[in-house]
């Protein structure tokens, strides 16, 4: 049985960062990750190449984790989006910014992220062990961790397991285990960033990609890309509003966000000589043209003013139908897990099992893509592992 200060369960970005913070603490400290390789849902992200962080103000920050954002006031107090992006800089790592604040590395490669993360533990002195996956824990005066080759034994153990969807990254859910094991309750667990089914033709849309348009359900607005799929809808604004929407209700989509409806109008006629789909293709992509155009064989000057205002209507607020969202394993992130009200906000620590603390995925948190996640993973894994408080 060997002894450690600090043991961390799971090596996404939570544990690996917790693994970084807890060895400048000088704590003697192991990292635990049953993969073959870590970070490997980080390694997915930002379409691999790694959406490291959100180069937002505080108030954008709490605006893309719309679960309980609120609770890392004290986190980001103590280390926030700017503190990776330095993280990283000093690290060797180039960074830069694009659309809508997002971060990433200038290689275009998680590996960069990855490498940088793993490099940092061992310069630190602290122990990686991969393919090593815990199976039980317990605490006697010490916590007991077993794994399926070993025993292990620590003062803090530090759970960063992740949430449930996309078990195929290791996300199977095991922290919520030990959660219950220890009687701290764990909140229903929903999906979230989950990509929208519907029946609106797709075959006809399917493929086409929008920038920067609004997708509007109730009194839920959200601007951003969009993509068409063969089940429905995904990217940024579908994935956004899944959150905030069960299915069975009706989102309407502006495709021209930028233009009011007059504007819009004057555009159109000032096109008056061609033909309807002509005329749609100076703003809209070639297909969604099609779409709007396929029943109006006409030159714009020969359309009723009438069908001109409904089709207006239509660029300005499709109805799209939404029949409901992928199940949680095939959504991004995990809302629900273990219940804040459990933890203290200043150190992640549980409120009864001393030395016992959470942080990424696992809590019941959950942000909008775009590196709002992996910031709450990031941050809560720096303040968990440099917490003193046990
Ligand atoms: C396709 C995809 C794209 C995404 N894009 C974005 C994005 O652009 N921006 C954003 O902010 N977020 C994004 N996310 C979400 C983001 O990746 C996660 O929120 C983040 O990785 C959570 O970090 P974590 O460290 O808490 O958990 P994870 O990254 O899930 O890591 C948990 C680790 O624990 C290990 N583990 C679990 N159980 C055990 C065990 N018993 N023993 C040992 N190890 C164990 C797992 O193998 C895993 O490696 C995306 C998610 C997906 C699936």
């Amino acid at each position: 049985m060997t002894y450690f200060d600090t043991i961390i369960i799971g090596g996404g970005p939570a544990g690996m960062m917790a693994s970084i913070s807890a060895c400048s603490c000088g704590k003697r400290t192991l990292l635990l990750e049953k993969n073959k390789q870590l970070g490997k849902k980080l390694a997915g992200t930002g379409g691999g190449r790694c959406n490291v962080t959100n180069n937002g103000s505080l108030e954008d920050l709490l605006a893309g984790i719309p679960g309980n954002g609120r609770f890392l006031y004290s986190v980001f107090s103590q280390f926030d989006n700017h503190d990776i992006i330095s993280f990283f800089e000093e690290n060797g790592v180039a960074l830069k910014v694009e659309d809508h604040g997002r971060v990433f590395p200038q290689t275009d490669k998680s590996r960069t992220i990855i490498d940088c993360l793993e490099r940092k533990i061992k310069l630190l002195g602290g122990q990686i062990k991969k393919q090593c996956q815990v199976v039980s824990v317990k605490k006697d005066k010490q916590f007991i961790v077993k794994s399926t080759d070993d025993i292990f034994t620590c003062q803090q153990l530090i759970v960063t397991t992740g949430g449930k969807s996309y078990p195929s990254t290791g996300s199977t859910g095991f922290g919520y285990d030990i959660a219950r094991h220890f009687k701290l309750k764990v909140k229903d667990l929903e999906a979230a960033e989950s990509p929208l089914l519907t029946d609106f033709p797709h075959k006809k849309l399917q493929g086409i990609s929008l920038e920067d348009v609004s997708l509007t359900c109730g009194k839920h607005q959200l601007s951003h890309d969009l993509l068409f799929t063969h089940f429905g809808l995904s990217g940024p604004a579908a994935l956004r509003l899944s959150t905030f929407i069960q299915g069975g209700e009706i989102a309407y989509l502006d495709l021209l966000p930028q233009i009011n409806p007059k504007d819009l109008l004057e555009k159109i006629q000032a096109n008056r000589e061609k033909s309807l789909k002509n005329a749609l293709r100076e703003f809209l992509p070639e297909r969604l043209a099609a779409f709007f155009s396929e029943n109006y064989g006409c030159k714009v000057k020969q359309l009723p003013g009438k069908k001109l205002d409904q089709l207006l209507q239509q660029i300005k607020g499709l109805p799209i139908p939404i029949t409901g969202k992928m199940s949680l394993a095939k959504s991004f992130v995990t809302k629900g897990g273990v219940d804040l009200k459990e933890i203290n906000p200043k150190t992640l620590e549980s409120k009864t099992v001393s030395g016992l603390h959470f942080a990424g995925e696992v809590l019941d948190i959950n942000a909008h893509t775009g590196g709002f996640n992996i910031t709450a993973a990031l941050c809560t894994g720096w303040v968990a592992g440099s917490s003193h408080h046990y």
